[in-house]
């Protein structure tokens, strides 16, 4: 059975993953990266990621998820917010393929997330899927009759930079008000501090304050929740879709805030069709890997 590598690059780690084709893990290797990195020390990373991975298995393949709009076509990164300094035109799976000279294919980290859990994860067996991925960033990501729709530019499903409130604080992406600037993890690390005066250095202190009931963290959560909910009950309302999974370092503490989220939604039904992640912070790594062994399918006759 074939294997391949899937690897993720993420705001706080590089992860990568040895997967076969029916999603037993075979190896597993990471690297923690800092936000604002340049280019080079994120390959570097990646780099050590991956040989680190084929020391302990061989391999055929190897899949890429990042952040930014990646055309699959070329694996070229076409563009790429301020936080991902230079990564904007890096030929990313042709780097892969020079470097590892093996074949190498790329994608959004949040396409890659969607297309993992539609393959071992919480959307197994649906075609109707959206992905919300809520982290150092916010990926998005849409899946229209088992199709991923990745937009004529490479930006389908970019819930992350659709605007909340207009006028509202500057994105990495130059837009105002972007759903990423209120929902992403980071997003959430911010109001915390600004709405209890304190200093969380990480969410997770935030959650657990949350979850002892302290009053002040919990409006935290109260805040952060009604503000998602708008997001959701937007997308609900649009595309109707048949899940809707939510992954993303954030959601590690759902036990605090998915019931806060529930109350707050209005669109009907929206609460049935909300899921988290089953693969966590692996499902980008499982989707890369799903890319990686897509390169060996045989298309059908007629293509
Ligand atoms: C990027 C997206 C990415 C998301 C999650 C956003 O800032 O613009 O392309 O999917 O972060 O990493
Ligand atoms: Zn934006």
């Amino acid at each position: 059975m074939r294997r391949v590598i899937g690897v993720d690059i993420g705001g706080t780690a590089v992860k990568g993953l040895v997967l076969d084709e029916i999603g037993n893990v075979w190896a597993e290797a990471s690297r923690d990266t800092e936000a604002w990195q340049g280019r080079e020390a994120i390959l570097g990373k990646l780099n050590a990621v991956v040989c680190e991975l084929l020391k302990a298995c061989p391999v055929q393949a190897i899949g890429i998820a990042s952040a930014g709009r990646v055309n699959t076509d070329t694996g070229e990164v076409v563009y790429a917010t301020d936080n991902l300094p230079g990564w904007q035109g890096l030929q990313l799976a042709g780097w892969a393929e020079d470097t590892f000279k093996l074949p190498a294919a790329a994608d959004n980290d949040a396409n890659a997330a969607l297309l993992g859990e539609a393959w071992q994860g919480a959307g197994r067996g649906r075609h109707n899927l959206v992905m919300l991925t809520l982290g150092t960033g916010v990926g998005g990501a849409l899946m229209i009759q088992g199709l991923l729709n990745r937009g004529k530019h490479w930006s389908g499903g970019e819930f992350g930079h659709s605007v909340l409130f207009p006028g509202g604080r500057l994105c990495n992406c130059g837009r105002r008000g972007c759903v990423e600037q209120y929902v992403s993890g980071s997003a959430l690390l911010r109001l915390g501090n600004e709405l209890t005066g304190r200093a969380y250095e990480h969410g997770a202190e935030l959650m657990s304050d949350a979850r002892r009931g302290d009053p002040d963290a919990l409006q935290v959560l109260e805040h952060y929740t009604s503000d998602l909910a708008v997001v959701l009950d937007n997308i609900g309302a649009t595309l109707d879709p048949e899940l809707i999974v939510i992954g993303g370092g954030v959601i590690h503490d759902r036990d605090v805030w998915w019931p806060l989220l529930k109350n707050r939604l209005q669109g009907e039904g929206l609460s049935n069709i909300l899921a988290a992640a089953e693969l966590g912070n692996r499902a980008g790594c499982f989707g890369a890997a799903k890319l990686a062994l897509d390169c060996f399918r045989q298309l059908p006759d007629g293509y």
